[in-house]
């Protein structure tokens, strides 16, 4: 391959014979570098083909929040492996998505407790605009089919979930004809862009079905960061209008914020909360809408139309709700939240350094997210020094971040920043 192994071995016969047939995410093929070829993981280190292991900074799109390999989470999923790998919850139920979904219920504030599974974030988020959408159906409400979201935001890569991101980012902008239109508009940081979406929900009240939000932070649309008045305003605007708030917490869910979820740290309760990715800690393909009583009790009825219309093939596996089953006792049984807030402290202290370098425009740091914003990027070579300095870091738009596992040791994190600081120096 043209790199990623920075000529040090062969390539491994499993990576030649898939080079040409694997199609990578977010990748120009023809020019984006090589993939590096990963053969094993441990805690925050990727092991490369060549032997050389890399400081993971991503954690997987910030999945791996015990790390990877955690043992309780291995022994778990292959114990159920064993036992049922699989049912469809159509008609059936297993005792690990029984037990997840009463461990979740108590965990999230409020009454947030009926629990329907998916496999993806992206999915979650679709389920949870088909059950507002359905919430006011059943209420006798057609119209309301439209959601309110925010620039900055990021939802998922599907059709539905595209039409709710940021529509000026670029990245979904090829697909705006597929997709339907939705309020995107501004977060109501201040009195003005508060009163402007008062105004917007007065005018629309008959066509929105809710009001979607990444609460605290907005991940994959450039990791900005609002406070916890914001999504209180938020909670207010809905109930004053009579729609529904939905919180996506598939990236800030389980501790990523400081808080176990970002709702309970903003002391806010949404009616419905979607979480994904570090459910499974980080192994397997899991994710679920939560919604409040009052949502569920839209669904309660004689009326067979009154169901819910989703049941993707996957959800609830008993593998990955092995792993989430696992993944809770870890946060029970070790101390997972003062893990990030050891973490936000060093990569405040460890990204300062970054304030006041040419392109530098914004350093911040929330939980176990260290960010660091640029005017201007030159990606692949970036990505490339990364790489060098024994690192793995994937910059975006203009930022690079940091989204460790919370279990990443002291010199390992200290190894990240480090490296991103002696790069951003040299740009
Ligand atoms: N929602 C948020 C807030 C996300 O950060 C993501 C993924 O980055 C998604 C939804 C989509 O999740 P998935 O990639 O699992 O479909």
């Amino acid at each position: 391959p043209p790199s990623g192994h920075a000529g040090r071995a062969d390539p491994p016969s499993w990576y030649v014979a898939g080079r040409d047939h694997v199609w990578l995410p977010y990748a120009q093929m023809k020019t984006a570098a090589a993939p590096l070829p990963v053969v094993a993981t441990q805690g925050s280190r990727l092991r490369l083909a060549e032997g050389r292991e890399l400081v993971d900074g991503v954690a997987s799109w910030w999945t791996a929040c015990h790390g990877y390999n955690h043992p309780h989470i291995a022994i778990s999923v292959a114990r159920q492996l064993e036992a049922l790998p699989h049912v469809m919850l159509g008609g059936l139920v297993h005792e690990q998505a029984a037990r997840l979904a009463a461990r979740l219920a108590a965990l999230l504030p409020g009454d947030l407790g009926r629990v329907f599974f998916s496999d993806s974030g992206s999915v979650a988020v679709e389920v949870a605009m088909k059950m507002a959408v359905q919430y006011w159906i059943n209420h006798g409400f057609r119209g309301r089919t439209k959601f309110v979201a925010f620039r900055g935001g990021y939802h998922g890569d599907t059709t539905a979930t595209m039409a709710v991101c940021d529509p000026d980012d670029g990245m979904h902008r090829l697909f705006k004809g597929l997709l339907p239109e939705h309020v995107i508009t501004d977060l109501p940081r201040d009195e003005e862009t508060t009163a402007a979406l008062d105004g917007l929900l007065a005018g629309r009240a008959d066509e929105i079905a809710g009001i979607l939000v990444e609460p605290l932070v907005q991940g994959a649309g450039g990791m900005l960061f609002h406070d916890a008045a914001v999504l209180q305003r938020l909670r207010v605007l809905a109930d004053r209008h009579e729609t529904l708030l939905i919180f996506d917490e598939v990236f800030t869910g389980f501790g990523r914020t400081g808080a176990m979820f970002a709702c309970e740290g903003a002391g806010v309760v949404p009616d419905i909360v979607t979480l994904g990715k570090a459910l499974s800690g980080g192994t397997l393909p899991l994710a679920a809408t939560i919604a409040s009583e009052k949502i569920f009790a839209a669904f309660w009825s004689d009326d067979p139309m009154h169901a819910l219309m989703h049941g993707p093939t996957f959800m609830g596996n008993a593998l990955g709700c092995a792993a989430a089953n696992a993944s809770l006792d870890l946060f029970e049984r070790e101390p997972r939240l003062d893990q990030v807030k050891a973490i936000a402290a060093r990569l405040a202290d460890g990204l300062a350094s970054c304030r006041g370098l040419p392109h530098v425009v914004d350093v911040r740091v929330r939980g176990a997210i260290g960010v660091v914003e640029l005017d201007a990027i030159d990606i692949p070579a970036l990505k490339a020094r990364f790489v060098e300095e024994g690192v793995y870091v994937r910059p975006f738009g203009r930022i690079v971040y940091l989204t460790p596992a919370f279990t990443i040791g002291e010199e390992d994190l200290a190894r990240l920043t480090g490296a991103i600081v002696r790069v951003l120096s040299e740009t």
